[in-house]
């Protein structure tokens, strides 16, 4: 079978959708939705649905709206929306003019609220928060019946209204569904559909002083848009029998709900709360610091909404819960990164080299290759002198038998230049090595040997004279446990906070190709990694963000795995 002209295979959400198109279950329309809270940033688990809704869209020549589901006053705020839409728009995505607030929908759903109270459907209840759990039951034990399950629907339209005219404090009464209290599915337990909560909303202002729950408000605000095939994740499959009680119930237009199972990523939490919480208690700089899983952390860090697209399609849609490894996610970000940027050259922690027998006060250029992986990215200048820096860690004084990089006697390639021999160690006071003395051969300029000879370490190093010095963050897992939940007794996610997560060098030294460049911009810096520079980088203070090591295990492990197959 030839790969390459076998058409991918569908999602089972895909076959779905292709199936209703078949039969015509929707008249041939598809129409799917993004629905965030606005309670915070996006994070990766987010752009996983994002890709999910707007991508069946595009495929299938639907539409896909954005929707905020903004109906809890007190979480919310506008910055979350701006964030959000920036975010989207950022991963490439389209609402056209279908930018929706659930909360315009708040006098249609009092109306609706109103209408099941009418039929006896819907009853005000007096219990306080406390009392209402202990009526509920739990999932071996029937729930009891309120108290004030059987006012007259004249008692409840007249009570339901004077909550809405703000009479009662906050908690004293609700508005329940009347369903069935022994249900073995709790969702249908008399569920509050309406709170009382003095709050102002971010659009509604003061209007409102009862606000529905999220899952009276949910099945609603689809049934408005006319969406199709509504797209949620696993903890709502014991929802929807509720979301059908209230659409069939109001007798009103009814999506299709779909669940599929949340992305869930080693090393990473993705719950906005305790993304929240990193902000808020100062373990991380921000919502977009470079460590969290939030798209606008990642853009920060230098990854491309290409990778994160990418990432969301291999990985797929299933029913069933699994996490994703993070090196498959890194992986996804390098074949992207290796494709588009540019090769320059960087010395993270700067050892010095003078070499002894090139002229002082001389400099000379050499040809660099931009990208061998782009033939039409050309070819750029590198400056050359007597003074230069390489990485410390490239030296040994006395070095193991696999080391083959610089050591005293040595011989090794400058990548682009010279071979040079190290002929001279010189350290300070503490018996630290502070210089290398070394000599070049101006036979091999170029990086090539005319005589054949060969040298088995190639090193990265910029001109000491010509270099910018930069700081550079350098970024671990936030988290030290592949699962950041799995903490002792009494402890939570925060004891397993990586403290190594970051490491900022701020005397390493930059090309002169880079200097200048704006924030956001993409590098690999030759043997390092792939580098970003910073949202508050200046030109006084370069900040690069390291997006990724070169190291690919995901993909050294894929090649394994392959060969014993074989
Ligand atoms: P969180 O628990 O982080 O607050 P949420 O589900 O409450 O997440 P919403 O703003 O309600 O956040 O989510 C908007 C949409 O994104 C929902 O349709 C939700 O199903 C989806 N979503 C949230 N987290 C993930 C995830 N990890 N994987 C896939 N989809 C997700
Ligand atoms: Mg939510």
């Amino acid at each position: 079978m030839n790969n390459e002209t076998t058409a991918p295979s569908l999602s089972f959400i895909q076959q779905i959708v292709e199936e209703d198109a078949k039969t015509g279950k929707w008249e041939g329309r598809i129409h799917t939705r993004f629905p965030p809270e606005p309670n915070g940033y996006l994070h990766i688990g987010h752009a996983k649905s994002i890709c999910l809704n707007f991508g069946i869209a595009e495929k299938y020549g639907g539409l896909c709206n954005l929707r905020f589901d903004d109906t809890n006053p007190t979480k919310e705020e506008k910055a979350y929306v701006n964030s959000i839409i920036a975010d989207v728009r950022w991963l490439g995505f389209d609402w056209e003019d279908r930018l929706l607030f659930a909360s315009d929908y708040f006098d249609k759903m009092y109306e609706w609220a109103v209408d099941l109270i009418k039929k006896g459907k819907a009853y005000v209840c007096d219990l306080d928060a406390e009392q209402t759990r202990e009526h509920r039951g739990t999932l071996t034990k029937p729930g009891k019946d309120s108290p004030f399950r059987d006012r007259t629907v004249d008692e409840n339209l007249d009570l339901f209204e004077r909550m809405r005219d703000g009479e009662f404090t906050d908690g004293s009464r609700t508005l329940r569904a009347k369903i069935d209290m022994a249900s073995s599915n709790m969702n249908l337990r008399d569920p509050v559909m309406y709170r009382i909560l003095h709050a102002t909303h971010h659009r509604t202002g003061d209007k409102w002083c009862i606000y529905p729950m999220y899952d009276w408000a949910h099945g609603l605000e689809d049934s408005i848009e006319k969406i199709t095939h509504s797209i949620c994740t696993l903890e709502f499959e014991d929802h929807r029998p509720l979301y059908d009680w209230f659409l069939d119930e109001l007798g009103i237009y009814h999506p299709q709900q779909i669940e599929f199972a949340r992305l869930e990523l080693s090393y990473t939490i993705m719950s906005k709360r305790k993304l929240l919480e990193l902000v808020e208690e100062g373990h991380v700089t921000g919502w977009d610091d470079p460590r969290m899983s939030t798209i606008s952390g990642m853009r920060r860090r230098g990854i491309t909404s290409k990778a994160i697209r990418d990432f969301c399609d291999r990985i797929g849609v299933a029913k069933f819960k699994s996490v994703i490894d993070m090196a498959m996610f890194d992986h996804c970000v390098r074949d992207d990164l290796n494709k588009t940027s540019v090769r320059v050259m960087g010395v993270l922690k700067p050892l010095k080299v003078v070499i002894e027998n090139y002229p002082e006060g001389q400099a000379e250029e050499l040809d660099a290759v931009n990208n061998p992986e782009d033939p039409n990215a050309g070819t750029r200048k590198v400056p050359f002198s007597r003074v230069l820096y390489v990485e410390q860690d490239d030296f040994m004084e006395d070095p193991p038998r696999k080391f083959f990089r610089l050591s005293p006697g040595r011989e090794v390639r400058l990548r682009y230049a010279y071979f040079i021999t190290c002929t001279d160690v010189i350290k300070n006071d503490a018996g630290e090595v502070v210089e290398l003395r070394c000599t070049y051969d101006p036979a091999t300029r170029g990086g090539d040997s005319p005589d054949g000879r060969k040298v088995k370490a190639t090193l990265h190093w910029v001109s000491a004279e010509h270099a910018a010095r930069a700081t550079v963050r350098l970024y671990d897992h936030l988290f030290a446990k592949e699962d950041p939940d799995d903490t002792p007794e009494g402890e939570d996610y925060r004891a397993n906070l990586n403290p190594k997560s970051l490491e900022t060098l701020e005397n390493c030294f930059i090309e002169p190709s880079v200097i200048g460049a704006k924030p956001g911009s993409r590098y690999q810096f030759e043997r390092l990694g792939y580098f970003c520079v910073d949202s508050e980088s200046t030109a006084e203070t370069p900040v690069f963000n390291r997006t990724v090591t070169l190291k690919d295990t995901w993909a050294k492990l894929a090649k394994q795995q392959s060969k014993k197959k074989k």
